[in-house]
């Protein structure tokens, strides 16, 4: 049999089947999966294959094969042992939810939050939440990051989860997906998932199976199914999708519209920094790269010894 993991406690996996059956399932034996040092073989969101086994009356299920993960977020243990746990795997989209102010969200965050989706091949589409509560300023300033974004090719949304303004366009690119929502705390992620799906209560939700009962499932992450054929992963307590350790060279791949003009600079190693010939500060002098998104990729390259390099190149 096939499913998909709803819910993990470390030991036991609700699976779900195309079929809508659960069961609980555990894993057999060791699994080794593309080369992943983690805490966990198995997370919400991937497709296994199991067979049911019945004892005393009771059947549960043998975990024997992952399928083939499209992408994944870990989260780094905070023992020494430096292993990853997988908070969840095969996501089709974040809404990063942004708010202007009440609490303000900065470009930085926003770029960092977007290499890393990026660094995950994980979609992210732009919410502008409460935007029943701007001003003029502030709307043309929601606007001003709508066009500086959409210009790379993210899609932004204005919404607000109080008046619903704009709510069945989140809902309908949502349908058939695993979406997950993210974003600084007070933003509306709550508020909004409760206008989505106002039976899903992610605060008081039951431990139903009685594998589940007495663990400790408050760290995992857990998949809902919604009402309108969509799926959401919830992951308490965790923000953001940590760090991944990139090589300077690397930063730049994650901004689109610097990948896309890496060929065009003089040195195929340039950081985009001092060097001569440089497409991407060509086109920051141009205006056809949003100074926010240059200081976003400095910010992120700086703290690393090699950023000083370029210092070596002549002028
Ligand atoms: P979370 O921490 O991201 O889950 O944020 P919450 O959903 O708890 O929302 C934080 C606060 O913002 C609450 O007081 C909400 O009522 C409020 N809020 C959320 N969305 C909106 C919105 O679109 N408009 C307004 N005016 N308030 C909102
Ligand atoms: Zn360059």
């Amino acid at each position: 049999m096939t499913g998909r993991v709803y819910k993990s406690t470390g030991s036991w996996y609700t699976v779900k089947t195309d079929l809508g059956e659960t069961y609980d399932c555990r894993i057999k034996g060791k699994f080794r999966i593309q080369g992943i040092k983690s805490t966990n073989p198995i997370a919400v969101g991937d497709v296994v294959d199991f067979e049911l086994e019945t004892t005393n009356n009771e059947t549960t299920g043998i975990i024997n094969n992952i399928q083939d993960r499209r992408n994944y977020i870990v989260r780094k243990s905070v023992n020494l042992s430096k292993q990853t746990h997988i908070i969840a795997a095969n996501i089709d989209q974040v809404f990063l939810m942004i708010t202007i102010d009440n609490p303000p969200t900065f470009t930085s965050f926003i770029d960092r939050f977007l290499v890393t989706a990026e660094a995950y091949s994980i979609k992210t589409i732009l919410l502008f939440n409460k935007v029943d509560t701007y001003d003029e300023d502030t709307l043309n300033e929601v606007k001003y990051l709508a066009h500086v974004y959409r210009k790379i090719g993210y899609e932004c949304i204005g919404v607000s989860a109080k008046t619903g303004k704009n709510v069945d366009k989140v809902k309908s690119l949502m349908h058939q997906k695993i979406s997950m929502f993210s974003g600084h705390s007070g933003v509306g992620k709550s508020t909004l998932i409760n206008v989505i799906e106002p039976e899903l209560n992610l605060k008081t939700k039951e431990i139903s199976s009685q594998h589940m009962q007495g663990q400790h499932t408050t760290t995992f992450a857990e998949m809902f199914d919604l009402s309108f054929d969509a799926k959401i992963i919830d992951t308490p307590g965790i923000k953001g999708f940590g760090v991944v350790d990139m090589d300077p060279e690397e930063v730049g791949d994650y901004f689109p519209e610097i990948f896309a003009l890496k060929q065009d600079c003089k040195f195929n190693n340039c950081l985009h920094l001092k060097e001569p010939k440089c497409a991407v500060k060509k086109a920051l002098d141009n205006d056809e790269i949003a100074f926010s998104r240059y200081r976003s990729y400095l910010q992120i390259l700086e703290g690393d010894d090699t950023y000083y390099r370029t210092e070596n190149y002549d002028k």
